[in-house]
């Protein structure tokens, strides 16, 4: 099959992977082989091929939004054809003290689609049975794959914070995350604050409904219950925090900073503000978000890349030059 390889010695700036023919995964019980549909790509593929995080495997096929039919090991819930979605979160142990109290998005042991297991850039991909989820059903293959790690991380975020009905919520940094949980938001009849940079990002933020939207260095005109915050910037953790309401919460959806500045505690933490990360997340936020995003109809806007062009759909992402997602088709064929 053919499949976009990460390789943990590559040197050429921006040609992060290579596109090789590799063998078909083989089955193993407890999984299925996918035929992949579409592959979306995250932040998370730019850290890893970046070495932001570390390389765990010499070679890697990234990828961890995947939308994939399943073409063997068929069982009663999975017939051969159905399309199935897979995440970030490729497993767990099941029996670690997180697994065993429905915190399995801390698993000591994780499986880590396209990062500690090869992903979705590519034409087959195996995946834990157990770690596949039903999909909305109305949305083709390519605009369902961004709901799988942005859509999914970005509704967990929204728990993490602790978002209750009708409040006054930001979002700093704004991508494909932020603008698939402001739909959730709005449903929930919260104010919605963005705070970003790059006019092209203001603008699609405001033609989405949001309350108000302003620049980096601009802080809303009120104070703020819960903030999220999507660039991988400490800079702009502390922006949020400084918008805060004693009490209120960050959430920080990143995997990755680059480092957490020095802030005046007694100024922006006092008052039982809170910073919290958001790691991974669980089955259930999955199937949460999912039922969630057929209820609203959310329909991410993408740009589809082929699997040959992987490196262009990476640097979209570094670039930040796309509103939506970028999403590979292993077999886009032309229009
Ligand atoms: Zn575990
Ligand atoms: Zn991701």
């Amino acid at each position: 099959m053919k499949a976009a390889i990460f390789l943990s010695t590559h040197t050429t700036t921006g040609q992060f992977l290579e596109i090789k023919d590799v063998p078909r995964p083989e089955l193993k019980s407890g999984y299925v082989l996918l035929r992949v549909l579409a592959c979306g790509v995250c932040r998370t593929d730019l850290h890893i091929v970046e070495r932001d995080l570390s390389p765990i495997q010499s070679q890697l096929i990234p990828g961890h939004q995947i939308v994939g039919e399943v073409v063997e090991s068929a069982t009663a819930e999975l017939p051969i054809g159905t399309r199935v979605g897979v995440s970030w979160m490729g497993g767990v142990d099941g029996d670690c003290w997180y697994c065993r109290h429905e915190m399995e998005n801390l698993c000591d042991k994780p499986t880590f689609t396209g990062y500690t297991v090869n992903g979705g850039y590519a034409e087959y991909v195996l995946a834990r049975a157990d770690f596949t989820f039903p999909l909305p059903v109305g949305l083709d293959d390519a605009h369902v794959a961004p709901l799988l790690c942005a859509g999914i991380i970005g509704f967990r975020s929204l728990r993490v914070a602790g978002v209750e009905h009708a409040e006054r919520v930001g979002l700093f940094g704004f991508g494909s995350s932020a603008s698939l949980a402001i739909p959730v938001l709005q449903s929930w009849k919260c104010e919605v604050y963005v705070v970003t940079r790059g006019q092209s990002h203001r603008d699609f933020a405001a033609s989405l409904g949001v309350t108000w939207v302003g620049r980096e260095e601009e802080k809303p005109p009120v104070e703020l219950d819960r903030a999220i915050t999507f660039a991988p910037s400490g800079k702009v953790v502390v922006s949020a925090l400084a918008s805060l309401r004693k009490g209120g919460v960050v959430a920080i959806n990143a995997i990755h900073l680059d480092q957490m500045p020095v802030f005046d505690y007694d100024k922006l933490l006092w008052g039982e503000r809170q910073i919290r990360s958001v790691a991974n997340m669980t089955r259930q936020d999955a199937r949460d978000f999912m039922k969630i995003a057929q209820d609203l109809h959310i329909s991410p806007q993408v740009t589809v890349f082929p699997l040959d062009g992987a490196n262009d759909a990476l640097q979209a992402v570094k670039q930040e030059t796309e509103h939506g997602s970028a999403v590979i088709v292993p077999r886009a064929r032309e229009k």
